[in-house]
């Protein structure tokens, strides 16, 4: 067995940490011989429930679990932590407007920023799932300064499946033929997701299915509003394909992409050559050197019909990003 790696996941007492916990620490992600100190976050009006998820770990026996502590405090949350999972997030109470939510979640953002600063590990890694969650991170990020930018990202991941399972079925192959498949921009319903620079069995996802207009129009609708047909037809949102997604997304940084192919994730549009402007976490498609960095992919041809859904989405994040410069 190696050394122990610190995780610290907030939201813990959510149902996306719920899906995602016991998959973190049974060896699926980091390895069978990589042991896991998990540290989990809640609130403090729910930290009793984390005692709960606490014992259902240990019951689990897993041999890479070395210990579990819970807290609800953000310094200690991220304290010699490796990776953070920012899940928590409140959701939008009634009668609440779109940016008092980005306010309201954003302020927590800035102090998990600091926290994340002040006391996790030299080569801490975040991921920001709790929505919105491309803004989310851009907080946290502007408030840990002595963290490298490239050291944040936020989850496209979840749309990226959804887009794969989608060209998969509509294709008849399995998913596994599926590549190439990138989400660009916000993590909402103005995401594009790329079927031009899809490929099926190595072969351009348009020319496989032949249907320009499907993918104009039920392809990019059914992935953007997924999230909202779940919860028409769950009646609560997505949380275990969410906590894969999150999953996958660790596993694609900590595993070297394969030649040829991307991953989607949103991250600093700092530099960017597609055009995007600085200062966005934007979905891009990504790939990693195998030790946990996640790089944007460039040279990836994109149309004037792509360049019109890539303004579109950019102009949504700008927006979210005004309306919480107070916090940035
Ligand atoms: P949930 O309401 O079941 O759980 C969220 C938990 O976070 C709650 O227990 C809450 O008390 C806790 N929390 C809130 N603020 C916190 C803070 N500052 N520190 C620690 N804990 C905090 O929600 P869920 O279904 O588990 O979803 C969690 C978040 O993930 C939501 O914001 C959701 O919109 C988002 N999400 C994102 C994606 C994606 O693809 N990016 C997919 C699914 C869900």
């Amino acid at each position: 067995m190696k050394s122990p790696i610190t995780v610290s996941v907030t939201g813990g007492a959510g149902q996306v940490a719920y899906g995602l916990l016991f998959r973190l620490v049974n060896g699926e992600v980091f390895g069978a011989d990589q042991p896991v100190s998990l540290i989990i976050k809640e609130v403090p009006q729910f930290v009793s429930k984390l005692e709960g998820v606490k014992m259902e770990l240990e019951d689990c026996a897993f041999p890479t679990l070395h210990t579990v502590t819970i807290t609800d405090n953000d310094e200690d949350a991220f304290r010699g932590a490796n990776w953070a999972l920012l899940v928590g997030a409140a959701p939008r109470g009634p009668g609440m407007e779109r940016k008092d939510l980005l306010t309201m979640n954003g302020a927590s953002f800035r102090d998990q920023g600091h926290a994340i600063n002040k006391t996790a590990a030299d080569d801490i890694r975040i991921v920001v799932v709790g929505n919105p969650c491309n803004t989310n991170c851009l907080i946290a990020m502007r408030h840990a300064p002595d963290v490298p930018r490239d050291r944040f990202s936020a989850l496209t991941r979840l749309d990226q499946n959804r887009a794969m399972a989608q060209l998969a079925q509509k294709a008849g192959v399995q998913v596994a033929d599926v590549t190439n498949v990138a989400i660009w921009g916000n993590h909402s319903s103005t995401q594009y997701p790329d079927f031009e620079n899809a490929r099926i069995g190595g072969k351009p996802a348009p020319d496989v299915i032949g249907d320009r207009s499907w993918l104009e129009n039920t392809f990019i609708e059914t992935v953007q509003k997924r999230g909202a047909a779940i919860i028409a037809a769950r009646g609560t949102s997505s949380a275990a394909s969410a906590a894969n997604a999150v999953l996958d997304h660790v596993r694609s940084a900590v595993n070297k992409t394969k030649s040829g192919d991307w991953f989607s994730a949103a991250i600093s549009s700092d530099g960017n050559p597609y055009g995007v402007p600085d200062g966005l976490i934007y979905g891009f498609p990504c790939r990693s050197d195998g030790k946990g960095d996640i790089s944007l992919v460039e040279g990836v041809e994109l149309t004037d019909y792509a360049k019109g859904k890539l303004d579109i989405t950019t102009q949504e994040l700008l927006g979210e990003r005004s309306d919480v410069s107070e916090l940035l």
